[in-house]
């Protein structure tokens, strides 16, 4: 639909009017549709085998009329030309690339991407002969070769929010001929739009920021609908489809996307300077401060910096779990981009052996605080009371 973002995320992918003249988009509770007779069977079929609109729905793993409003909605509100909605974000993930790579391809999967799509590149892709290259945002025109298929990345990471030149990583990729697949779900179409710096897949866990009350499981991909129809028949058979009611809450949750956005990179930029300026704070990443590596190109390519914000104390591990635990208003969990703030020291998650959480790449003190929408103020206070008293020197070995 034509208009600004703003009035796209409300009204996007949706039917004017409704079944019952109602406002909103029914929640299709169905997990199969009938036919009128035999004859209406064996046309759907001719209409299916010849590729034709099928105009009607037949069993729920294969799409649902809630389904396909919020498909509509995503690919509006990112620019592409087709979404397709999942049971998670890990469904979008695995189920695309296994659909797009065969045996004796190669994928590029540049370093800092989500920790289970790197267990899933790195323990069940090359199971099936697909070799795996990972490699650093400024490695991939070494690390793609003509069998490379594909080229897989995030911006901004989790959870140093390194934010990649992405046009320099799809001219690499268009030279071999490769596809580009990002996964943007920190960013959310709002603060970043990969569809107009080339990219041809953009990936989504809608789990975070588009459902946005920590409430639903559901993952999105956007892109040209010719990439995409191979995939959503690869749904249908692996199974991994958004229920009826998880779609309605994407589709709901969408259309606040942008409010929630813009308050969340605003609260996370305040807390990020708060941070800064704080003696017992030894390191602070943000893409919107100047002193975060990737500044310069979040500031090119991104519309905003985002909700999260990661940082170390100068008392380590010790003063990061005690500042974790004095924090009145985060919950303590994973997970991020709901209306609730939640901080939590992400590597404490992963393992509790320290060499395992060492080979994570994520330092053991560091917090990683995802912002909510709860008032700023509050959150300041919050934090600053959290950290008061904490070391502010080093102790000496
Ligand atoms: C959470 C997350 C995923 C996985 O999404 P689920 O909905 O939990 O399956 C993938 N990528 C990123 C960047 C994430 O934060």
């Amino acid at each position: 639909m034509s208009g600004r973002l703003d009035t796209r995320a409300v009204h996007g992918g949706e039917e004017r009017r409704g079944p019952f003249d109602g406002l909103t988009t029914p929640i299709a509770m169905s997990s199969t549709y009938t036919f009128e007779s035999t004859e209406e069977i064996r046309a759907f079929v001719e209409r299916k085998a010849r590729g034709e609109p099928l105009g009607r729905y037949e069993y729920g793993r294969y799409g649902n009329p809630t389904q396909t409003a919020t498909e509509r909605k995503l690919a509006d509100l990112d620019g592409g030309e087709r979404a397709l909605l999942f049971s998670s974000g890990m469904a979008a993930i695995t189920t695309t690339l296994s659909t797009l790579l065969s045996a004796g391809d190669h994928l590029v999967v540049v370093g800092g991407v989500y920790r289970r799509t790197r267990g899933f590149a790195r323990e069940h892709l090359p199971r099936w002969g697909i070799e795996v290259t990972f490699c650093a945002a400024d490695e991939v025109d070494e690390a793609v070769r003509p069998s490379t298929k594909a080229v897989f990345f995030e911006v901004p990471t989790n959870p140093y929010l390194r934010v990649a030149d992405v046009e320099a990583i799809v001219a690499a990729a268009k030279r071999h001929g490769a596809c580009t697949m990002v996964d943007a779900t920190f960013a959310t179409p709002i603060n970043l739009r990969p569809i107009e710096f080339g990219v041809d897949l953009v990936i989504h866990s809608a789990t975070k920021y588009l459902g946005g009350h920590n409430d639903l499981l559901a993952g999105a991909l956007i892109g040209p609908a010719e990439l995409l129809k191979p995939i959503e028949d690869a749904r249908g058979i692996f199974g991994g489809v958004a229920a009826p009611f998880d779609a309605y809450l994407v589709l709901r949750g969408i259309k606040t996307l942008p409010l929630r956005v813009r308050q969340q990179n605003e609260s996370a930029a305040r807390l990020a300077e708060t941070l800064e300026r704080h003696p017992a704070v030894e390191r602070v990443h943000y893409p919107g401060l100047t002193s975060h590596p990737d500044h310069a190109a979040a500031s090119r390519l991104m519309s905003g910096f985002g909700g999260v914000v990661s940082f170390e104390l100068v008392g380590g591990n010790d003063a990061a779990s005690a500042c974790i635990d004095r924090l009145k208003i985060p919950y303590i969990g994973p997970t991020l981009g709901g209306v609730e703030s939640i901080a939590q020291q992400q590597a404490l998650f992963i393992s509790p052996d320290p060499t395992e959480r060492a080979a994570s790449g994520i330092a053991d003190g560091l917090i990683r605080y995802a912002v909510g929408i709860e008032s700023i103020d509050d959150l300041v206070e919050d934090l600053e009371q959290a950290l008061a008293g904490l070391p502010t020197e080093r102790k000496s070995a």
